[in-house]
């Protein structure tokens, strides 16, 4: 229907960066969902949302298979939204969510659609990006990692997902993703350290405590192996590739500056 259409986006064109702020996160465990909110630019004209950046939300409360965005953490995502567009000049704003599911298909649950709707009804161009990890196909070992991308239409008195076009553009480190991903490690630090504090608090017994510590230190201990280590791996060896290109543009601007030189 042509009426219908017109409420909905035609595309979304997601920065490589932020696909892979999005993946590292929906990486960091197999046993929840995780979710985080997405940033941008929309052309209303031709409803295509741009996504530049992410905002990776804290979990207060971890379930494996609830995902919620309360109107704090929307709160606070608008005042990210407005730094980022105070620091690069541009109308940077929430324009979606998204969120991991864990050994399980891409598609969106009802709930997931459900969620989507109220979503929608504040803002009709709102997506989600949905990340599958984790899961084996029957008949593959290897690990898929799928992506989708929807907002709810309305079916009857209920809604059904509406698959929007994804397409992943390439596209400089911009420094808030960085900073974006960078604090990717302190964020489940935190997580952690209020899960501990929260089971901690109930308990006297000296055994329980040390069991309990020790636990803590395994599940830290994986997130510094498994994070932040091969985060920062990842980061130097970027920083060389930077350098070296740093290197030869230098190299360029003197020999295009000799030149310019010798034809005056
Ligand atoms: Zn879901």
């Amino acid at each position: 229907m042509v009426e219908t259409d017109q409420n909905y986006l035609k595309r979304v064109i997601l920065a490589s960066d932020v696909y892979m702020i999005c993946l590292q996160h929906a990486l960091t465990t197999e046993k929840e969902e995780i979710m985080g909110l997405l940033l941008g630019e929309v052309d209303e004209k031709e409803r295509i949302s741009h996504i530049s950046g992410a905002m990776i939300l804290l979990r207060s409360d971890k379930q494996p298979d609830r995902v919620e965005i309360s109107p704090e953490l929307i709160y606070t995502a608008t005042t990210y939204a407005e730094e980022i567009s105070q620091r690069i000049n541009k109308p940077i704003r929430v324009l979606g969510w998204y969120h991991s599911h864990p050994h399980i298909t891409v598609w969106p649950s009802h709930v997931d659609v459900r969620t989507q709707s109220t979503y929608q009804m504040l803002d009709s161009l709102f997506v989600g990006l949905i990340f599958s990890v984790y899961h084996n196909d029957a008949g593959s070992s290897a690990n898929h990692v799928q992506v989708t991308c929807f907002q709810a239409i309305k079916s009857g008195i209920d809604y059904e997902r509406r698959e929007i076009e994804l397409v992943v553009g390439i596209s400089p480190f911009e420094f808030h993703n960085l900073e974006g991903i960078v604090k990717l490690p302190k964020i489940l630090f935190e997580e952690e350290i209020n899960r501990h504090a929260e089971v901690g608090s109930g308990s006297r017994d000296e055994l329980t405590l040390i069991h309990n510590n020790a636990i803590k230190t395994v599940e830290l201990l994986h997130i510094v192996s498994q994070i932040a280590k091969p985060l920062c791996t990842d980061l130097e060896k970027r920083l060389l590739i930077t350098k070296s290109r740093i290197k030869k543009l230098q190299r360029l601007k003197k020999k295009l500056q000799d030149k310019n030189l010798k034809v005056v």
